[in-house]
């Protein structure tokens, strides 16, 4: 049996657990994930649709589903984080990796709609790199 992993939200009122049993692991650079997240891109992994137990909150969970595109998020009314969902199809649970407290095996396999991709991400990706920071500014001028 693998590992349990502890997910939830960041302010706490919901809980879940998940088994470490992912099949995909993709990072989405399209237009409407950087909208959902705030940020460059979207990191979700799929697993089995019966993989996961909600341990307390669920009723606090919102969900918005695009119009036209197979595309949702559920996520804490309170504070804001993406939370797992089953899509559409049924087929697959998706689990935003950043609601996920612990490190997990599956590994970032694939970005996709990168012709999508947002056009500061490559100069993020150079930019210095401070270990701490304070109010999430670093304390050093640059
Ligand atoms: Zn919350
Ligand atoms: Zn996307």
């Amino acid at each position: 049996m693998n590992k349990m992993l502890s997910g939830g939200c960041l302010c706490g009122r919901v809980k879940f657990s998940v088994r470490d049993e992912f099949k995909t692991f993709l990072q989405c650079h399209c237009k409407q994930c950087q909208q959902l997240t705030g940020s460059a891109f979207a990191s979700n992994i799929f697993t089995h649709p019966g993989n996961i137990e909600w341990l307390c909150g669920e009723s606090n969970i919102t969900v918005y589903e695009h119009p036209i595109r197979e595309f949702s998020k559920f996520f804490c009314n309170r504070c804001g984080s993406g939370l797992p969902f089953i899509n559409k199809t049924k087929t697959s649970l998706i689990v935003p990796a950043g609601s996920l407290n612990e490190a997990f095996t599956i590994q970032p396999q694939a970005n996709i709609f990168t012709s999508e991709e947002a056009s500061w991400f490559r100069a993020g990706m150079q930019a210095k790199c401070f270990s701490g920071g304070r109010s999430h500014t670093p304390a050093t001028r640059f």
